[in-house]
């Protein structure tokens, strides 16, 4: 289902643009915006909780539009569009128009604008942490990305214990995974995740050996991403059972978008081939 509530030609005054002209005068502006979110419960209860109010969304985007200077409109749009799905979070999604129709251009014309969307992605993210107070440095993390305005979690697995893998003789770990959306994209997600494992003070004195904090993405929506410090789904997830069974706590049935395999599959699959790293569980 996808639903729209849709505001057109919305005229606003404002200072955005590269010359100090523009910076100085300002100029008009007109903003269209379509936010993309489930109506069917306001469609029933016909009370505005229910929905998103347009015209607070109309007010939001004058204000955002008047108290910034952006030199770029791909900078408004961008930044607007994730403001008004924090500001506004039944929103989806956001499609965003900004057009300048009387831009410094010397040759006669209608119309600039830029278009862009942007939305919610859904996100799969491991943990594990075997020095210090693993447990507490994990639900540390998980609790500062929640609060991030970026980021929503939507739900953990429990903590799980693992021995280690990779042969360096240390303490086991603890793990979990945990589902969040967010507006990150996924190096910026990255990136995010590296801050809280600096944050934890992570050493990486051995490869395999001993962390007080690991955040992988393991997936972000259905996306196949291969770069150079970035791969997703992640390469080793299909490996490792202390990433399988906490996710298939969290997301039993999502398949993975190479293998086309759900989480399920291949933890049955992993059983059959490997010695698994599990220890007890803790409840
Ligand atoms: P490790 O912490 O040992 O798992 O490795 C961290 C490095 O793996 C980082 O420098 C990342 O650039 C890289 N990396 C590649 N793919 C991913 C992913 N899906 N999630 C997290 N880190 C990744």
């Amino acid at each position: 289902m996808k639903d729209e509530i849709i505001i057109s030609g919305l005229k606003i005054f404002a200072w955005h643009g590269v010359y100090e002209e523009e910076k100085e005068k300002g100029q008009n502006f007109i903003v269209n915006a379509k936010l993309s979110l489930d109506t069917s419960l306001a469609g029933e209860s016909d009370s505005l909780e229910d929905s998103v109010d347009y015209g607070k969304v109309c007010l939001f985007i004058n204000d955002f539009m008047r108290i910034n200077r952006f030199n770029l409109l791909e900078a408004v749009a961008n930044q607007m569009a994730r403001k008004i799905m924090v500001r506004f979070p039944m929103t989806q999604s956001v499609e965003l128009e900004v057009m300048k129709p009387e831009a410094p251009i010397p040759l006669p014309f209608e119309n600039v604008s830029v278009k862009i969307t942007r939305s919610w992605h859904r996100t799969y993210i491991a943990t594990g942490s075997n020095m210090g107070d693993s447990e507490d440095l994990i639900e540390n993390a998980i609790a500062n990305l929640d609060s991030d305005e970026n980021c929503r979690v939507i739900r953990k697995s429990k903590m799980y214990r693992s021995k280690p893998y990779g042969g360096v003789e240390q303490d086991d770990f603890y793990n979990s995974v945990f589902c969040m959306d967010t507006l990150y994209s996924p190096i910026e997600l990255l990136t995010r995740l590296q801050e809280e494992e600096k944050e934890a003070n992570r050493e990486r004195l051995v490869k395999w050996g001993p962390r007080t904090l690991d955040l992988d993405i393991i997936y972000y929506d259905d996306e196949i991403i291969e770069r150079e410090h970035l791969r997703i789904p992640h390469v080793d997830m299909t490996n490792r059972d202390f990433v399988l069974l906490p996710l298939s706590e969290v997301a039993p049935y999502k398949r993975h978008p190479i293998l086309g395999m759900t989480t399920i599959e291949m933890l049955g699959r992993l059983k059959e081939s490997y010695v698994l790293t599990m220890k007890e569980e803790e409840e």
